[in-house]
């Protein structure tokens, strides 16, 4: 038997294709490692306004698993503080063990072949299509989608170039409401605290410079203190991170690499989600032309679509990261000192407005920010 296509992994991006396959017919494989949902990924569970726009396109019902609404962030550097508000919602708060089970629950699981509890290894060439070794099997598919993140070994089998960071989280049960970021000591990074209601996600990331002054496990314990994080910690674990780039690296004859496994991450926030969800849709349109058409050119034109959809944007990221990091004293400064440039800083940390975009706003509204107008 040879699948239409073959799925490896079922996180927001593999989840997100299957979905679009839904009712087309495609004889389709997932295999996935985790033998059950809900299971384990280190995230801070944030959606943006755009992951959470895209993720109710194509699961509407996604509300029942937002923990809180955040309409409030206070940013800290040192010692500094500052607050930015917002009358609509800057960040849609989940737990990802419940998302992702959610997401997978939401699928019609009766129209694919699911294999839960296997973990894919390598693949090898096949007459026009892959053959994909499993832990279990090997199986003949005409396509491959490559969504099992961070981590992934097809990635690596073919050399998928990719920026890796590196994260530590814990979860500290806590009922603290505020939503808090802070920038201290970091060079590329920060330190966060995601209120979930009984529960508070606390990590820090440095996205593009793994050198931290000393473990990271240890500086995240003193920033829970910092910011009176002091309860029960359940669970704890470092994590690696990509970081998106202008040209992303997602194509290989017959196979696509979607989400993280092909580095598709906000290089200055570490924003996932969205670029998971979406390379998920847009790798299953792509898919679903190529097996209308048989011509294998069609595959290829995922990476044009992903680098035109993302680079532009991952690009600007690391302008305004530069930025940022580089002034970061007098950034704060004038964030502190501008209600326009908090508001301007609101919208992209909600990922409502882009950096380009955002770039061109804070040239304007810094001489006025300067000159204390
Ligand atoms: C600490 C941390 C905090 C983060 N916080 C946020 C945040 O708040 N908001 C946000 O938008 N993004 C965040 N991100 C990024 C986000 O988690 C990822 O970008 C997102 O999960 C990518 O989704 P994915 O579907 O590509 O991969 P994943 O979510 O990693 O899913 C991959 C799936 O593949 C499976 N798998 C792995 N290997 C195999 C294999 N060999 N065979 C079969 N299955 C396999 C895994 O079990 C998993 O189910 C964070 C990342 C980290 C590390």
């Amino acid at each position: 038997m040879i699948y239409d296509v073959g799925v490896v992994g079922l996180g927001p991006a593999g989840v997100s294709a299957l979905k679009v396959f839904e009712g087309s017919g495609l004889k389709v494989l997932a295999v996935e490692t985790a033998p059950s949902f809900p299971r384990k990924k280190p995230c801070a569970g944030g959606l943006t306004s755009k992951a959470y726009t895209i993720l109710k396109e194509f699961f509407p019902e996604v509300d029942s698993v937002v923990r809180k609404k955040i309409t409030r962030f206070t940013l800290y550097n040192g010692k500094n503080s500052t607050v930015l508000t917002s009358d609509t919602v800057l960040t849609y708060m989940t737990q990802r063990e419940e998302l992702d089970a959610f997401l997978f629950n939401s699928l019609n699981h009766s129209q694919f072949d699911i294999h839960l509890g296997e973990t894919a290894l390598t693949v090898d060439k096949d007459i026009d299509g892959v053959i994909l070794n499993t832990t279990k099997d090997s199986y003949r598919v005409k396509v491959l989608l490559v969504a099992s993140g961070v981590n992934s070994r097809i990635a690596r089998q073919l050399g998928i170039k990719r920026e890796i960071g590196f994260t530590y989280e814990s979860y500290v049960e806590n009922s603290k409401e505020e939503l808090i970021i802070d920038f201290t000591s970091f060079k590329w990074g920060y330190y966060w605290a995601f209120p979930k209601g009984d529960v508070v996600t606390t990590g820090l990331g440095e996205f593009k410079n793994r050198k931290l002054s000393g473990s990271f496990r240890e500086i995240l314990s003193s920033f829970n203190k910092k910011h009176g994080l002091t309860g029960k910690e359940t669970w704890s674990s470092g994590f690696p991170i990509p970081a998106g780039k202008s040209k992303n690296d997602v194509y290989r004859p017959h196979i696509l690499f979607l989400g993280d496994a092909g580095g598709l991450v906000d290089p200055l926030t570490g924003e996932g989600i969205y670029y998971a969800v979406k390379s998920g849709t847009v790798a299953a349109g792509v898919v679903k032309q190529f097996l209308i058409t048989g011509d294998p050119h069609r595959l290829k034109s995922y990476e044009t679509a992903i680098n035109s959809l993302f680079g532009e944007e991952f690009k600007w990221a690391r302008i305004v990261g530069h930025l940022f990091f580089n002034l970061k004293g007098l950034n704060f400064f004038l964030l502190k000192r501008s209600p326009e440039l908090a508001q301007l800083a609101a919208g992209l940390l909600a990922g409502r407005i882009s950096y380009r975009e955002s770039f061109k706003k804070y040239l304007k509204l810094v001489p006025g920010a300067l000159l204390g107008r």
